[in-house]
Formats: structure tokens, sequence, C-alpha cells
């Protein structure tokens, strides 16, 4: 069953669909989806427990979290495991940096819950006083992708429920079996029935209505910026908040002092981790021209060392990606970009042999594309590198800044002033220095431009999930006698 409602599992009321194994093609499951009428129930649950989950304490609501990590890390090897065999991914990356990340995060928020604190301001008058209340926002309405299914449950889930507000999670349709698990974990850590609901179903099918429920207070929203615009305008006909976390098309520029050998190895980790099915992957090299040649070559090199193959195979890089029909998007980018004339210098094709059966393909390495081309433009979500040379440090910077989107990017300098000016200009919410990909809870996650707005992780996360509220005391009621005389004497 694929619905967790109110602390109970129940079989879905809309449509039934097949999910496939990506890694195989087989049939995994059938999954019976959720109707909008068991939406509307999750969102019911929700709004009942808000009341006592927003009162709890923070100590109280800290505890349950911490509980909860616990009840994840009891549960690493059952998560790691579903969530390979749902996505594809590499046995090592679920064991290694999803399940690890979530627990950390869970641990992250349980102390963060308790550094809600407002602020008090001074004497305004005679006995009057400011200050800030924090309060949760309400029942939050969140829809989340297939990529990284459990630590997106987590991103979402968690800071809302340190703040003290309950949620509905969407996962993806094609990847609802660690969201649910995270559920139970919940449970299992005594968080109150109805804090956390997951319904899976389609966007079309449900995640519509979930953003639209007039019950919902807001919107979190982790996906395509396509799918990104049109939550957002379905949330502008009732104004409630949104919080986007949209696609990216990562630069990754190396200066002409770089460690080569260095470079080279972060960009074939930062292209193929996960697939390339991240949102910070590495896709858009800018080399400056006296490395071009051998940065590429290496590069190259170590793209053919790649070990592409079964996803439970602990020596497996890279896995499945998420469909065939996913795959065979990703083989049309590099397919046309070879038409046009682009040089495949690694990879650029899908595995025969074993893997035939499975959403395989090779890590690509591809030079010669113009800046606008349509494989260094769009997002192709795949383990996909397109590297262009440039001249100057400006040139190099402005390419990189040459994008509609803006979640994250690298340079790779030995030099402190290429570093700080790489990290000032570069228009993106993470910049990193000699390296790509790294994320640590206590640092936000979040997009400029067409890749979203708000943060996910850390404490900023926290802004997103609570209103700040203005009480001005008036212990005394002529304390403010003045204000009032200006208007009517
Ligand atoms: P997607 O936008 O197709 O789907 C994301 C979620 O939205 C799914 O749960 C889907 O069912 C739902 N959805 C689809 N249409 C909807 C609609 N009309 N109304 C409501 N919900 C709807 O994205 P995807 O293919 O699952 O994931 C890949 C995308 O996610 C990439 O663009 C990637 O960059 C992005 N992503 C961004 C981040 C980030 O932090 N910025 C992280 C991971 C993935």
């Amino acid at each position: 069953m694929h619905q967790f409602i109110d602390g109970t599992y129940r079989e879905g009321r809309g449509e039934e669909a097949k999910r496939i194994k990506p890694a195989t093609g087989e049939v995994a499951e059938t999954i019976r989806y959720a109707g909008t009428a068991d939406v509307d129930d999750a969102v019911a649950a929700a709004r009942r427990a808000y009341r006592g989950w927003s009162r709890a304490t923070p100590g109280e609501r800290s505890e349950a979290i911490h509980k909860l990590a616990a009840e994840l890390q009891a549960r690493a090897g059952q998560l790691a495991g579903l969530e390979t065999a749902q996505t594809g991914k590499s046995i090592r990356m679920s064991t290694e940096f999803d399940v690890p990340g979530t627990v950390d995060n869970a641990a992250f928020f349980a102390g963060a819950a308790r550094q809600l604190a407002g602020l008090a301001a001074g004497e305004y008058g005679a006995g009057g006083t400011s200050m800030i209340r924090r309060e949760p926002v309400g029942v939050i309405g969140s829809i989340a992708p297939w990529n990284y299914p459990l630590q997106m449950a987590g991103w979402k889930i968690l800071p809302a429920i340190a703040a003290g507000n309950t949620i509905v999670l969407k996962p993806s349709e094609l990847t609802p079996g660690t969201s649910l698990l995270f559920a139970e974990a919940a449970q299992a850590a005594g968080i109150p029935d109805g804090v956390i609901n997951i319904v899976t179903g389609t966007g079309r099918g449900i995640g519509e209505h979930l953003v639209t429920h007039p019950d919902v207070a807001m919107v979190s929203f982790t996906g395509s910026t396509a799918v990104g615009r049109r939550i957002m305008a379905l949330a502008a006909a009732t104004a409630r908040r949104v919080h986007l976390e949209l696609g990216g098309k990562a630069p990754f520029v190396v200066f002409d002092d770089a460690d080569v050998e260095a470079a080279a190895h972060g960009a074939v980790a930062g292209a193929i981790i996960n697939g390339g099915q991240d949102c910070t992957a590495a896709t858009r090299a800018y080399i400056q021209a006296p490395l071009f040649t051998a940065f590429t070559t290496r590069v190259a090199e170590l793209m053919e060392q790649v070990v592409v193959g079964d996803p439970a195979d602990p020596d497996t890089d890279l896995g499945a990606l998420i469909s065939h029909g996913h795959r065979d998007k990703v083989a049309g980018f590099v397919d046309r970009a070879r038409d046009a004339g682009a040089s495949i210098l690694a990879g650029g094709y899908a595995p025969g042999g074993d893997l035939a059966a499975g959403a395989f393909y090779r890590p690509t390495l591809i030079t010669g594309a113009a800046q606008d081309a349509e494989i260094v433009r769009d997002e192709v979500f795949g383990p996909v590198l397109a590297a262009l040379p440039f001249g100057s440090d400006d040139e190099g910077l402005a390419l990189a800044n040459d994008t509609a989107y803006g979640l994250a990017a690298s340079a790779w300098t030995r030099n402190l002033d290429r570093s700080l000016r790489a990290s000032a200009e570069i228009q993106a919410g993470c910049v990193w220095i000699n390296d790509h990909i790294p994320i640590v809870s206590e640092m936000p996650h979040g997009g400029y431009k067409a890749s979203g707005f708000g943060k996910d992780m850390s404490a900023y996360s926290l802004e997103e999930y609570t209103n700040i509220k203005h009480v001005m005391l008036g212990r005394d009621p002529g304390a403010h006698k003045q204000w009032q005389d200006t208007v009517f004497r």
C-alpha cells in the first residue's frame, strides 16, 4: 500500500500503475495511486494534528526528531536497498550518501527545533514594548522529485515539522517507497499520527489538488522549472506561500592555474553523481585554453574507467538512470549534439550485453558544442558533461553565468583572488571552490534565477516554514497615546 495517512497505510482510490525496475525493465510492483479524496483525508489529518504539534514545546519536538534520526539509522540497510531498487542508483550512493545524509539532517533539525527564538525590542513609550513571535505556517503541501527520494523527503519534512507544521508529502509516483518508510520511522519515533502524511500519485492526478487545497497554507516543491512555474501559477490564485527548488545547469570553471588531475576527478564525480540526475551536477565545464586538451583528455580517460553496472553491486560506480524513457531522452540530447558536429570524447551510448535491458548510459564527454547549443543550455539530467574552452577570466565567468539557471557552480584555481572573484560573481546559490557536490546539513541549498527561491537544509530553511509575527504590547493603555493623538485628539 502506498498511502500513509493519519498514521495508517491504506490503498489509494486513484488509478493503478505499474512501477518498473530501472535496472532490468521488469515490473517491480503495482501501485494504486491516491485519489483526490485521499488527498483531502491527508490534509484533514494534518490539520487535526496541527493543533497539538504546533503547541508542543521545542524540547518535545526536538526529542521526537532525535528519535526519528535513530529510527532512520536503525532502518539504514532497508532504506538503502529500497532507494537503490526504486531509482537504479548505485548502492554506494544510497548507503554512503543518501541514508547518512538523511540521518544527519534529522539530527540537525532535532537541534534546530530548539533555536526558533524571536527577538524582543526595547521600550516603546512608557510600559510598551514589542516582541517577535515565530509561528508555524500550518499544513504544508510538499511535492518531491524522483532523483533523491529519501533525501528529498527529509529536506521537506524535517524543517517543516521542526518548526511545528504538519505536512502532506507527495513523492514522485516513480519512487514512493522510502518516503513511506520515512513516515513509518517517524511513527515509531512517537511523532503523532497526522503530523506526516504521504500520498502517492501523479502531478496532474493529485499534485495539483494538493497545491490548490484550501487548507494547505504553503507549498514546498522540488522538481523541474517547468512544473515549478505551473505550481507558482496555481498558488497565485490563493496567494499562498511557495518555496521552489528547481532545475540547474551547473558550470564547472577551470582556471589555468588549477590542479588538472584534481579538477578532472572532480569533473567526473560531479558529472556522473547519481547518474547525473542531480540538480547540482557538473554539466558545463569551461576550461581556460592552456589546460583544455590536458583536462579533456584526462576526463575522457577517467570516464572510460567508470564501472557501469548492477546498482546493487558495491563495485558499481554508475547504476541505471531512473527509466528507459529518461535514458532515451538523455541519449537524444547526445545524438543531436553529435549530429550538429560536436565530438564525443567518451561514452555517448547505452551499454549492451547484460545491461541492455536496463536504463543504462555510459558517462559522456562532449567537446565542440557551441555555447548556445541545446546540450550546453538545457538540463540533460544524465551523466553528460560538455566542455568548452575560454580565454580571459572575464570570459570564463561570463560563460558560467550565461544560463537561465543559478543553483550551483564550481571554480577550480589555486589563486585566492580568482577564488574570491568567482565566489562573488557567479550567480548561483552555491559556489564550490576546488570541489563540486558536497552538501552539509548546516549549510543552505537553494537557487538563484530559474532555479527557484527559498532554502532547504540549514537554519535558513526554518525561515521558509515560519511566520514572523510582530506583537506590540501596551502594558499601560496610555503608553502609545501620542500616536493615537496624531490621528484623533
Ligand atoms: P518534475 O518536475 O517532473 O516532477 C517533480 C514532482 O512534481 C513529482 O512528484 C511530480 O509528480 C510532480 N508534478 C508534476 N507535474 C505536476 C503538477 N502539474 N502539479 C503538481 N505536481 C506535479 O521533476 P522530476 O523529473 O521528478 O525531477 C527532476 C527535476 O527536479 C530536475 O529538473 C531537477 O533539476 C529538479 N531537482 C531540483 C532540486 C533542487 O534542489 N533544486 C533537487 C532535485 C531535483
